[in-house]
């Protein structure tokens, strides 16, 4: 039976890793599938890991007609690799789960649940509403003091923020070296940090 599954996680728990590898082992069976992406760090149209992976992908944006692009380019059950899905419209989730249920196409989602205010993404939400199977990643993540993260913080310029624009891109590993306006990257953080908006002692 096909499924649509959501694996979800916060930032650096290895979401496109994963997704890569699951479309490697489909694809190694002999199945014909597609694999999707939105945002990715390495650009439109790639899916890439911070182990050094990269595939193309195709790019799914605000206007992509993903119930076209999924019967152009999957055929009745085959499979669909999503990453990055939080970006995804609710109404692009809805077309994933028709897939699975009128195609038999099994469809395995990646991408955070909650951005950087602590709310769900809509396209989180629905795929949490709509999907199979719910599965947090195994790669434990953890805040800065040893806790397991749950929560992904925007830094500007160092401080964390609560309010701006749900996706604005940046780096969650190096600090520094933004080239234009002010600095943005993440940083995980559990919980009681989180709230505290305590990103830990000053970085080396
Ligand atoms: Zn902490």
């Amino acid at each position: 039976m096909a499924e649509l599954r959501f694996s979800y996680g916060v930032m650096s728990a290895g979401k496109s890793t994963l997704a890569l590898q699951v479309e490697h082992t489909w694809a190694a069976a002999g199945r014909t599938g597609l694999l999707l992406t939105s945002h990715d760090r390495g650009g439109a149209g790639t899916v890439t890991s911070r182990l050094g992976l990269k595939r193309d992908a195709a790019e799914v944006g605000p206007a992509t007609d993903l119930d076209r692009l999924l019967d152009e380019a999957v055929p009745d059950g085959g499979f669909v690799v999503a990453d990055e899905v939080q970006f995804y419209a609710p109404a692009q989730v809805e077309a994933l789960a028709r897939c699975v249920d009128e195609r038999g196409v099994d469809v395995s989602c990646f991408g955070l649940l909650t951005d950087f205010t602590s709310g769900l993404f809509p396209g989180a939400a629905r795929l949490v509403e709509l999907a199979d199977v719910l599965v947090p990643l195994p790669l434990p993540v953890l805040c800065w003091c040893g806790r397991p993260a749950r929560l992904n913080a925007r830094l500007v310029d160092g401080e964390v923020v609560r309010e701006g624009e749900t996706v604005v891109l940046g780096d969650t590993s190096a600090p520094g070296g933004a080239l234009f306006g002010p600095e943005v990257r993440y940083q995980v953080l559990c919980r009681r940090h989180w709230f505290a908006r305590d990103t830990g002692p000053a970085r080396a």
